[in-house]
């Protein structure tokens, strides 16, 4: 008997996620808040830091209290998970799906998570523009029980998708449509408010990106009691620790007063970037609603200004795989921003 001969099927094909191990000073692909927690948010923590020799809250509801009046919900339609990442295989692992279906290029997790719970995904690939094939994603879920993930704004194109044919997807779809906000602090655009009208979209949120807790893994959703009720049967019982618990809560009670100026600079610093890159000779950015930025490079492959930029110290993401000659750079801190453009500035240059 092999080893091998012991793994499903549906596990085989996977690989496992790893990160390439380069370490560069400057640290932009991976779209987290370049910004340290305020030390007012720190002090807070602080003081409630005790009572790790128990078990966690398993419902967390003091945070999904705190969430549910930050949003002006009710704490029975939020659910919060290690991560949006969890959230998402709880979804799959929940509801009927034959299928998956999500447009490409999107997050990389609908697929993989889909292949883990064992569903069948399809993806749908954007038009030329970044923009939905309504009329293809609405094909391939019309003879099947089907979840729908969007991201809004799109990881990695950064753009959001237009209103018109997200609410099309949703009026006339069926089975469940999960709208993926991650970077909703920076687009400010939400459909938070069709929950009430269409009970199968569910809203996905995270603390990993502008509340600035990537390391803490907390994500959130906010859905129609009747589905939370459903995912609380799949949840583990201690699925977020005490520490993310607190520190989750503490950074939403603060954020519009602490973290909001932060944001704001990242939004500010966003637009600085992207008509620094649209001004390089060589190199075409795509506009973003969110704290990326995706730019193709058209004298030089992508791979050589990754690897340039990797010698000065400077990390972004290299997306030739999935888009040819496309990269993607995270929106850093001002002084972040500046070495990253100089160091562009002067290898675009070189060739
Ligand atoms: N959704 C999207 C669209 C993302 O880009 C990411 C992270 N890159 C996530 C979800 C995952 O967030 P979390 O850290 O909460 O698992």
């Amino acid at each position: 008997m092999s080893i091998e001969s012991l793994v499903k099927e549906n596990i085989k094909s996977l690989k496992s996620y790893e990160i390439p191990d380069i370490s560069c000073p400057i640290k932009l692909d991976a779209m987290e808040n370049p910004y340290d927690l305020p030390e007012e948010i720190k002090e807070l923590v602080r003081e409630k830091i005790s009572g790790f020799n128990r078990y966690p809250d398993p419902l967390s509801n003091e945070l999904r209290k705190t969430i549910a009046s930050y949003l002006g919900m009710n704490k029975e339609e939020i659910l919060v998970g290690n991560g949006s990442d969890e959230l998402i295989l709880n979804i799959l692992l929940t509801f009927k799906s034959n299928r998956v279906v999500f447009p490409t290029p999107t997050f990389a997790m609908y697929k993989i998570l889909a292949q883990i719970a064992n569903s069948n995904p399809v993806g749908i690939p954007l038009t030329d523009e970044f923009e939905l094939d309504d009329e293809g994603i609405l094909k391939a879920t019309a003879d099947a029980t089907s979840i729908i993930f969007l991201a809004y704004p799109n990881n990695p194109t950064g753009n959001c998708f237009s209103k018109e044919k997200m609410l099309r997807i949703v009026e006339e779809s069926e089975g469940l449509i999960i709208i993926d906000e991650a970077y909703f602090e920076f687009s400010k655009e939400t459909f938070l408010s069709v929950i009430d009208s269409y009970p199968k979209v569910i809203i996905l949120r995270t603390f990993s990106k502008a509340f600035g807790l990537a390391g803490l893994r907390c994500g959130y959703l906010v859905a129609h009691p009747e589905l939370v009720k459903a995912l609380l049967k799949v949840k583990l019982p201690y699925n977020l620790n005490s520490f993310s618990q607190i520190v989750a809560g503490c950074v939403m009670e603060n954020f519009r007063y602490l973290l909001q100026p932060q944001i704001n600079q990242i939004i500010t610093q966003r637009e600085r970037l992207y008509l620094f890159l649209k001004r390089l000779n060589g190199i075409i950015p795509y506009p973003s609603d969110a704290n990326f930025i995706l730019f193709k490079t058209t004298k030089v492959s992508a791979n050589t200004i990754f690897s340039d930029l990797v010698e000065e110290g400077v990390l972004i993401r290299n997306l030739t795989e999935d888009i040819p000659n496309c990269l993607r750079v995270t929106v850093g801190s001002e002084q972040e921003n500046n070495i990253f453009m100089e160091k562009l500035d002067r290898i675009c240059r070189r060739y």
